[in-house]
């Protein structure tokens, strides 16, 4: 199969080895909306088998920015483009807290009948392609896939 050709983008960001199917989560939690983007989903990657890119038209993304999809794609590569070029690249780390992005799964939590906002602890990504990050709910103390878990955007 061959590869999905993306046009070249003069300035802005490309983000290559999304999980496939995970880039509209990827472009909500980033809510850059204005800018335009090409979103590849499907493509055939050697590394992940399959896998999904976004470039993003003149926006350059920032650290914090990087850092909020990393739950969705920790194994993200970023890179930022000038005139066409590559001029930076970004490697996504994964915060060891996450503040309200997470909605608690467990009904009986704190979280879900009083205002106060979600706090996760991470743990790694679990070995081997695609593999995912657990997360630990400070309030609850109960521990998920970060597949089980909504991502509030
Ligand atoms: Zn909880």
């Amino acid at each position: 199969m061959k590869e999905m050709k993306v046009d070249a983008i003069r300035n802005g960001t490309v983000i290559d080895h999304i999980p496939a199917g995970k880039s509209w989560q990827v472009t909500e939690i980033l809510k850059i909306h204005g800018a335009p983007l090409l979103v590849g989903v499907n493509l055939s990657s050697r590394k992940f088998g399959r896998k999904d890119l976004i470039k993003i038209e003149d926006h350059e993304l920032s650290l914090a920015e990087a850092n909020s999809i990393a739950l969705i794609a920790p194994q993200a590569s970023i890179s930022i483009i000038r005139e066409f070029e590559i001029a930076e690249k970004i490697t996504v780390t994964i915060p060891s807290e996450i503040v309200e992005l997470i909605v608690c799964p467990n009904p009986n939590c704190v979280t879900n009948s009083e205002p106060v906002l979600t706090r996760f602890a991470t743990g790694g990504p679990s070995p081997g392609p695609g593999g995912s990050v657990s997360v630990s709910c400070t309030y609850c103390e109960k521990r998920y896939r970060v597949e089980d878990v909504r991502i509030r955007v």
